[in-house]
């Protein structure tokens, strides 16, 4: 049983004696091996950190406990987010919890349902803003520098504190950092927090290396790659859907830094490792997910050898989140038979 991220990793945290502690189970996710796309990469190991297995199905919950138990402290009586969906699913669940007013500005429809539902069954105020998530985001700055409202976007500096502890767990399970982590870009804030987690365990020397970062954002959404913001992001990854990233300067730093890059997927890459990662190692991510699995696919077609690497592609979200997508692009088959054993045994032994 995880005792949440305050806890475990608090002597790590800018956490105070006033700052209470608290816990959703976010936190301790499962690092798991692959069993059959490491080997037909050619990878020496590869892993899949399960970000969707945190409480609210998503990374999110790291860093939003760390920024939601700081407002508490601070004595805030509500907190407001933009958000591609993620991010108001896990603020309106803390805010739930610690009977804080949340209120969400989303990008009206394109936030995935899964995601919509959840802010609305955790009882959030929701906003539907007709524009963009960089529109909302910059709507949400503005209302919370003239309101006792604290901002919970990852502009909040708790939560890239809370969101590095992925990195430790990474280290911790492996015992020292691993030689690649491919991870989407979105707004850019987990990237940063992971490096920053990593140069942190490697300066106590909890850790020998340090890991190349390899981030990916969708073709159609990619201002770090093109080194200009997008004025109309486009994706089926809803939740790396976005412009011009908050945390840009972080990001190309921890790629400068790290010996990394960060390069772009398109959405066809996107779907096609959004499938095999389900299909070949039973991992249902998000697409934005998938982004991880599209790099490293991209690069190691690119000539990327891996054969003596240690590789971690991180699963950021859970494929439930966008059930409409998960249906109308995976072609599976389903027969409909009578309910009779004649009928179930065609339909099961037929030759496909
Ligand atoms: C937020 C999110 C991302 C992007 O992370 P950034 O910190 O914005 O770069 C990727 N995948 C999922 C599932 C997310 O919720």
């Amino acid at each position: 049983m995880g005792v949440g991220v305050l806890k475990k990793y608090g002597e790590f945290l800018p956490l105070t004696e006033d700052t209470p502690i608290f816990s959703l189970g976010e936190g301790d996710t499962p690092l798991v091996k692959s069993n059959r796309l490491g080997k037909e990469l050619g990878c020496k190991e590869l892993y899949f950190k399960l970000e969707g297995c945190n409480p609210t199905g998503s990374f999110k919950d790291r860093g939003m406990v760390v920024a939601i138990a700081k407002a508490v402290e601070e004595g805030a009586v509500g907190i407001m987010c933009a958000s591609t969906g993620n991010t108001s699913a896990s603020a309106a669940a803390y805010s739930a919890y610690l009977d804080l007013q949340a209120f969400v500005l989303i990008p009206k429809g394109e936030v995935a349902l899964g995601k919509l539902a959840q802010a609305m069954a955790y009882g959030a105020r929701i906003i539907m803003v007709d524009g963009n998530f960089d529109a909302a985001l910059t709507l949400v700055r503005e209302f919370t520098r003239n309101h006792p409202i604290t901002l919970v976007n990852s502009v909040n500096p708790h939560r890239i504190e809370g969101q590095k502890t992925a990195a430790f767990e990474v280290a911790d399970v492996l015992g020292d950092a691993p030689d690649y982590l491919f991870i989407p870009v979105g707004n850019a804030g987990n990237i940063t927090a992971y490096w920053k987690g990593f140069v942190e365990y490697h300066q106590l020397e909890r850790t020998r290396t340090l890991p190349r970062m390899m981030g990916f954002q969708a073709a159609g959404a990619a201002p770090i790659v093109h080194g200009h913001p997008i004025a109309n992001p486009q994706t089926i990854a809803s939740a790396i859907r976005i412009g011009n990233p908050a945390s840009w300067q972080q990001a190309l730093k921890a790629r400068d830094d790290s010996g990394g890059t960060i390069d772009k997927v398109s959405d066809d890459e996107i779907l096609e490792a959004y499938r095999l990662l389900a299909s070949r190692e039973g991992l249902f991510g998000e697409p934005a997910s998938a982004a991880s699995v599209a790099g490293l696919i991209k690069q190691v077609r690119q000539g990327l050898n891996l054969s003596d690497q240690r590789v971690v592609c991180i699963i950021t979200g859970s494929g439930l989140k966008d059930p409409d997508l998960a249906v109308s692009s995976v072609t599976a088959q389903t027969i409909e038979v009578e309910p009779t054993m004649e009928a179930v045994e065609a339909a099961a032994l037929a030759t496909a």
